[in-house]
């Protein structure tokens, strides 16, 4: 049973940072806990992401089967409309309110959706490129360093985790996996921690949103049998729509004297005992479309 549950707040839009990210900080404030907000440093292109519809296949049977389309789409059309091309990091005010209350900060890369859907094809420059650039508009936004770098819908792969390797960061959340290692790519050892999310996010429940009781209880049941427990909320999600979950969530660890943390104390944790190093493979993960960065074997 784990003493911790790591929690990161992934703020992937203008919208989510103005109006859900304000509401997770309150909950979270009146709870006395910290956790990780991720960030992309660069402007918000939620209008665009529309166009995976058209270019990742099974993404539109994944909006339409978990009801993100209902959740994603009127946001995604109010900052196409409202917001064009804001960068998520001029949310001042709860950007503040998070640095007043004690959250530390995780680049998220610097445009959400070009790292999601591009990476891949981006040469190694280009990779590095957009890592400086999300790491740099992030600690103009928040007056220090962020604490780690965390690819956009766990998408990494050997330039992304070298280009880290240089920005001399705590760690890296890239990764799906069971605990913080150090991550190893054809033989090459790279020295920046991941710290991977081990659990499915609200948009992966098998049962879609609503989430229903079945796939509550089973993500307290995951969390009961973690060791390092990591769980991915999104600002537009439990932020919004799906406040209540949230709340069950937080009152769930209250109960089972879990305490909410934010990355870096997971990783204090893990280093207390000592990382295994582990093979970093493309694999899926149960209802998310494509492949993403993940945990292998101990190599
Ligand atoms: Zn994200």
């Amino acid at each position: 049973m784990p003493t911790e549950l790591g929690l990161r707040i992934d703020v992937d839009t203008y919208v989510g940072a103005i109006k859900g990210l304000p509401h997770l900080l309150s909950r979270l404030r009146a709870e006395r806990c910290q956790a990780s907000i991720f960030m992309p440093g660069g402007p918000d292109r939620t209008g665009q992401a529309m166009q995976r519809i058209l270019t990742q296949r099974g993404y539109l049977a994944k909006l339409v089967r978990t009801g993100a389309l209902r959740t994603y789409g009127p946001s995604a059309l109010a900052t196409a409309l409202f917001y064009r091309n804001r960068s998520i990091v001029d949310a001042v005010k709860p950007l503040l309110q998070a640095q007043v209350d004690g959250h530390e900060f995780v680049a998220h890369g610097f445009t959400h959706t070009v790292w999601h859907n591009e990476l891949h094809s981006m040469d190694a420059q280009t990779v590095s490129g957009h890592v400086q650039a999300s790491v740099d508009a992030l600690a103009r936004a928040i007056g220090r360093q962020p604490v780690g770098f965390g690819g956009p819908g766990w998408q990494g792969n050997f330039a992304s985790l070298h280009a880290l390797d240089r920005q001399q960061l705590r760690l890296g959340a890239d990764t799906r996996g069971s605990c913080p290692f150090l991550p190893v790519m054809h033989g090459y050892r790279f020295k920046t921690p991941q710290v991977p999310t081990t659990l499915p996010s609200l948009d992966e429940f098998s049962q879609g949103l609503p989430p229903t009781r079945r796939d509550i209880q089973a993500l307290f049941e995951l969390i009961m049998h973690q060791r390092f427990p990591v769980y991915a909320a999104h600002a537009e999600l439990e932020g919004r729509g799906h406040q209540a979950f949230f709340d069950e969530l937080l009152a769930f660890c209250w109960r089972e004297k879990i305490r909410v943390v934010p990355m870096t104390s997971v990783l204090q944790s893990a280093l207390a005992v000592g990382l295994p190093s582990c093979e970093v493979i493309q694999a899926p993960v149960a209802n998310r479309p494509g492949l993403v960065a993940t945990q292998g074997a101990e190599v």
